[in-house]
C-alpha cells in the first residue's frame, strides 16, 4: 500500500499535479488498486494464452489491415465489437468518431498524422468510420455548446446536422434526429477522409476501402452503409448473402 502512495505522489510531481487539484490520495490508491487488478486479470487470462501472438508481432512487426476510427466513447469498443485481435486494428478513438479535413496549415493534428501513418506507412487496406448510438457529440451538435475546445471539435459534425435538419425538420423528436444524424455523420466523415490527397489516391487505384459503420449500443448491432442502395444494413446480412 504505501508503495501505491509514493508512486503516486512521484507521478505528482513528474507530472507537477498540485495537491489542490489532484484526486484525494484515498480514492487515488483505490483506482490505482482497480488498475492493478485489472492488468493482473490480463496477464494471468488474455496475455498468457495469446503471448505467442504478442511475441509474434514484436519479432515481424505489426502489420494491420485495418485502421478503425471511432468514437471514444467508452462503451464502443473496437476489438471486442470485431472480435479482432492483438496487431489487427489499428485504432484512432475521438469524440464523435469525427474526422477532421485535411489542412496542412494545422502542423500538429494528431487525427491527421495518424491515418497518414496507416495509410501510407502500414498501408492498411481499410478504413472504417464507425458511429454509434447514444453518442454525446451528436447529441451536443443539437445543444449550445459553451466550451470553446469542444465547440470548435464540433464543426466536423456541421454538416450533418444541416442535413438531419433538413431531412426531418426541426421539430423531429430528438431520439429520431439523433439516430439519424449518428449515420449521416459517419458518412460526411468519409467524405472528410477524402480530403487527405493520399486516401483519395490509394481509394481512386481500388487500393484502399472506406467502410462506414453504425453501432448500437443496447443491442449489440453493427450496421454497415451499403452504397449500392444508398442505405444502412445490418452487418449480419453480409453473412446471410454470402450463403446464397
Ligand atoms: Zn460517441
Amino acid at each position: 500500500m504505501k508503495y501505491f502512495v509514493i508512486l503516486t505522489l512521484g507521478l505528482m510531481s513528474f507530472f507537477n499535479l498540485s495537491a489542490e487539484n489532484a484526486p484525494s490520495t484515498d480514492s487515488a490508491i483505490q483506482r490505482t488498486l482497480a488498475y492493478a487488478k485489472g492488468h493482473q486479470e490480463f496477464k494471468n487470462l488474455f496475455f498468457k494464452e495469446n503471448e505467442e501472438t504478442f511475441i509474434r508481432l514484436v519479432e515481424k512487426g505489426q502489420s494491420p489491415k485495418t485502421l478503425f476510427i471511432g468514437c471514444s466513447d467508452s462503451r464502443v469498443i473496437p476489438e471486442l465489437i470485431s472480435s479482432f485481435g492483438p496487431g489487427e486494428l489499428f485504432v484512432i478513438r475521438t469524440a464523435g468518431n469525427f474526422v477532421p479535413y485535411e489542412d496542412p496549415s494545422i502542423l500538429w493534428d494528431g487525427v491527421a498524422a495518424t491515418i497518414q501513418y496507416a495509410v501510407e506507412v502500414l498501408g492498411v487496406s481499410d478504413v472504417i468510420v464507425c458511429g454509434h448510438s447514444h453518442c454525446g457529440a451528436i447529441e451536443g451538435l443539437f445543444k449550445e455548446i459553451k466550451m470553446k475546445t469542444l465547440a470548435n471539435w464540433l464543426r466536423f459534425g456541421h454538416e450533418a446536422k444541416l442535413t438531419t435538419l433538413e431531412a426531418l425538420g426541426s421539430q423531429a423528436e430528438d431520439a429520431t434526429k439523433y439516430g439519424v444524424a449518428e449515420r449521416v455523420s459517419v458518412l460526411y466523415q468519409l467524405d472528410h477522409l477524402m480530403t487527405y490527397p493520399y486516401v483519395k489516391e490509394k481509394v481512386n487505384q481500388n487500393k484502399l476501402n472506406l467502410h462506414g459503420w453504425h453501432f448500437t449500443i443496447e443491442t449489440g448491432t453493427i450496421e454497415y452503409y451499403d452504397p449500392e442502395n444508398s442505405k444502412f444494413l445490418p452487418l449480419k446480412s453480409v453473412l446471410e448473402k454470402a450463403k446464397t
